[in-house]
């Protein structure tokens, strides 16, 4: 029976050569720094919000009909003004500058790995931190949006944060298939592999035979295939011992 300690030399032992990795995160890289994820059991969706299920509150058709209570929503539940990068963060905006890391693709909208230093980062669902008035498109910061500054630009638009809501496209895909192409391996850190079409990418490294490695404390859902290493530990416990301090 593989152990822990196994498991991790075998990861160590895939990464090690590796000049282009590329990195994919999610929710649960940010749950170390404390913010919540959405699907856990004390997870954002868990809790109704004035009877109402967080994920029709962020969606495009909510914001649109109620953008008051869309507000009230962020300003209380998902704003990330005092929330800072881990050491993992840290180390993964190192590992880009020593040229191991070619890119990060994010799932999460809380602007960690930029306020990190990273800096090629794609955020697929935008962020919580920039905001742009959807009729002029005047940009406006978080601070200000997510203090009490009215919702409304001068010109009489709606601001909206520079995020991807539920009904909404996803931002334009052709950067990520760059990366996709131009990186030797997969690092998967928190994500649950659930949310498509970002849950596609470890079969694309695997179709060409480069290796994926995961991180991720709860099973995540890929096919069976001798290129993944997959280890259901916290990141913080795990991720040092792989790519050192
Ligand atoms: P998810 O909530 O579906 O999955 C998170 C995964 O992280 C779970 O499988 C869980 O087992 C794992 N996890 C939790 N704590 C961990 C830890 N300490 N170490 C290792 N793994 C841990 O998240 P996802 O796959 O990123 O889902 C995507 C959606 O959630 C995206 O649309 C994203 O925009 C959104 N989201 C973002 C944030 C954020 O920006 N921080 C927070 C919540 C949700």
């Amino acid at each position: 029976m593989e152990t822990s300690l196994d498991k991790i030399n075998k990861m160590k032992e895939m990464f090690k050569d590796k000049t282009k990795i590329l990195v994919l995160s999610g929710a649960g890289l940010s749950k170390e720094a404390g913010i919540p994820d959405f699907r856990s059991k004390d997870g954002l969706y868990s809790k109704n919000f004035y009877d109402m299920d967080p994920e029709y509150i962020l969606s495009h058709e909510f914001l649109m009909e109620n953008p008051k209570m869309f507000y009230k929503y962020i300003r209380e539940n998902m704003n990330y003004k005092e929330v800072f990068p881990t050491k993992v963060y840290t180390k993964l905006k190192e590992l880009e500058e020593e040229g191991r890391v070619s890119g990060i693709i994010t799932q999460n909208i809380d602007g960690l790995h930029k306020k990190a230093g990273s800096k090629k980062v794609i955020e697929a669902h935008g962020n919580l931190i920039d905001f742009y008035c959807n009729k002029c498109y005047k940009k406006y910061n978080m601070n200000e949006m997510l203090g009490n500054r009215d919702i409304y630009c001068t010109c009489g638009g709606l601001i909206r944060p520079d995020v991807v809501l539920y009904g909404e496209e996803l931002k334009d895909m052709s950067d990520i298939n760059d990366l996709i192409e131009n990186s030797d391996s997969l690092l998967v850190l928190g994500s649950s592999l659930l949310v498509y079409p970002i849950a596609y990418i470890p079969s694309m490294f695997l179709a060409k035979g480069k290796p994926v490695g995961i991180i991720n404390l709860d099973k995540v859902y890929i096919a069976k295939d001798k290129n993944v290493i997959e280890i259901n530990e916290k990141i913080g416990d795990v991720f040092f011992k792989v790519f050192g301090k």
